[in-house]
């Protein structure tokens, strides 16, 4: 936007030839206002099936519906993926509790069936579709994947799509900040953060997947009313998202 005057805080651009600058910031903090969803993205590999959770799901084009996926090489379901060829992508609602998105997120495929106790559908090309939780879901074929160094873009035709309930989409964002969820270390978006101590009651973080446990808050997926402090909380309480026991908490501050 232009209001006619020169805009005295920016000492170069590329408008009006001038040259471009030979420094740049490299603030990744920009990269938090590109905006995504939060997905279960599904695959198979002859008949067994494995899911994950992926924020990277975007559609490419509509003629013909195109979407694309980004999977890190270590997941499971990049596996799957590369072997099946097929991946669906169901879109999580506003009210999907933290332990279900730990389930998919925090959790790895080898360790044991993911989708035990899921309700999930099998689509057209023979790939789960996981329906707990999902406003709607899309179902490809893969036509298409680039290289990126540690992902894979995998781009898929879709063949099948619909949707399930009428609810608001739970956004990266609202998962971030409201459900005050983590991102694991294989996250195409995951970017290393400081966390800042606090003074009166202690925040705890989870050593296994990150997660603070932040007494002003506490924890409604756990029926934990904010004010209870980290010591006070029951014996057998868990990571919220990975499950981990009070023992694998750290104090920060
Ligand atoms: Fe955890």
């Amino acid at each position: 936007m232009t209001n006619g005057k020169a805009d005295s805080t920016q000492s170069s651009g590329t408008a009006g030839g001038q040259a471009a600058p030979a420094t740049a910031p490299l603030n990744l903090e920009a990269l938090r206002d590109i905006t995504y969803g939060m997905y279960v993205v599904a695959s198979r590999k002859g008949n067994k099936f494995n899911a994950q959770i992926a924020n990277t799901v975007f559609q490419i084009t509509s003629q013909p519906p195109t979407i694309a996926v980004s999977i890190n090489k270590k997941n499971l379901t990049h596996e799957f993926i590369s072997d099946g060829k097929v991946f669906t992508a169901s879109s999580l609602c506003e009210e999907t509790p933290l332990p279900f998105i730990g389930r998919f997120g925090f959790k790895s495929g080898r360790d044991g069936n993911k989708l035990e106790g899921v309700n999930y559908k099998i689509g057209v090309t023979g790939a789960p579709i996981v329906i707990d939780n999902a406003t709607s879901y899309v179902e490809a074929r893969v036509i298409g994947q680039t290289d990126v160094g540690t992902h894979t873009v995998f781009v898929g035709e879709i063949v099948a799509a619909d949707v399930l309930m009428k609810k608001a989409c739970m956004t990266y964002g609202y998962y971030q900040t409201i459900k005050r969820g983590t991102t694991p270390q294989t996250a195409p978006t995951f970017i290393q953060k400081k966390v800042e101590a606090k003074p009166a009651l202690a925040r705890w973080r989870c050593l296994v997947c990150g997660w603070i446990y932040d007494p002003e808050k506490g924890d409604p997926d756990g029926d934990i009313k904010p004010g209870v402090a980290f010591e006070a909380l029951p014996e057998n309480y868990r990571c919220p998202i990975c499950g981990a026991p009070k023992s694998q908490f750290e104090k920060l501050g």
